[in-house]
């Protein structure tokens, strides 16, 4: 049996409760060394086995679940946030139905939510903005071109930028490209909920700034796990509606006037 397990974006508190107890039982523990928070694995058996898939292939992976049917072990692969935003979890699925071994996922905080803790804000204000577009700039990765951030950024939605912290001239360029003005709110969060969590509050034309100003500033140079958040919700000053579920005077199923 494999266990996909969302290990929060840091902050070992932020797993959940049944994350947790399958990391409890687990007789192999993979992990996401790079962004996993090493402090979770404090509550694996003496005895379980600790890989680090920050060394491994897809194919050692593999091998590590299908060694462990043949032993009937337990196996947690442990990703960080939530493993359904940029986990690769689908092939190692898809290969896991494949060969019969049994899976499930046990969801996890993303950071995205982790940043939204971290900037004290909320992402969908009514009268501003009730979409979050999560996206990447294209890199090293291919993003449809239906998905380009100057489209994307039509909407002028919030959006959340995962994996693209080495990729923040591009992204100034395309959203302003796609019509976000150059003054609109932004926020960059580094290593959000871990100790050394950083937030640096921008606009959009000056987002590479932040990230200059935060290499700097940081001895250890890891600029990369970082969200870039852009959007108008985002703002102290921005004037949104008070929300209708709340509202006195509407009537909700719960609630009567
Ligand atoms: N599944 C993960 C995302 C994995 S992709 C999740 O739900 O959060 C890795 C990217 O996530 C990083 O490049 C960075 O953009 C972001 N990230 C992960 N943890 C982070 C954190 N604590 N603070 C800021 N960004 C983080």
């Amino acid at each position: 049996m494999v266990h996909f397990v969302g290990a929060g974006p840091g902050d070992p508190e932020l797993i959940t409760v049944k994350g947790l107890k399958l990391i409890k039982e687990a007789d192999i523990v993979i992990y996401a060394g790079s962004l996993v928070n090493a402090e979770l694995l404090k509550v694996c058996k003496s005895e379980a086995e600790i890989y680090d898939s920050k060394d491994m292939n897809l194919q050692e992976v593999l091998k590590v679940f299908e060694e462990a049917k043949e032993a009937g072990k337990t196996v947690v692969r442990l990703h960080t946030g939530d493993p359904s935003l940029y986990g690769a979890i689908r092939e190692q699925m898809d290969w896991l139905k494949e060969k019969g071994i049994e899976y499930d996922i046990c969801p996890g905080v993303s950071s995205f939510s982790g940043a939204a803790a971290a900037i004290r804000k909320e992402y969908t204000l009514p009268g501003v903005t009730q979409t979050v577009i999560i996206t990447r700039a294209e890199g090293r990765t291919p993003v449809p071109d239906k998905e380009k951030l100057s489209v994307l950024a039509a909407h002028q939605a919030t959006m959340v930028l995962f994996l693209s912290a080495t990729l923040s001239e591009k992204i100034r360029e395309e959203l302003i490209a796609g019509g976000y003005p150059v003054d609109t709110p932004a926020a960059v969060v580094f290593r959000a909920t871990w100790p050394d969590e950083e937030v640096v509050w921008t606009t959009l034309d000056k987002i590479p700034e932040a990230f200059q100003r935060e290499e700097a500033r940081r001895a250890d140079g890891n600029m990369k796990q970082a969200l870039i958040i852009v959007g108008r919700a985002i703002d102290d000053k921005t004037v949104y509606e008070y929300s209708k579920l709340y509202d006195r005077e509407f009537v909700t199923c719960y609630r009567a006037r």
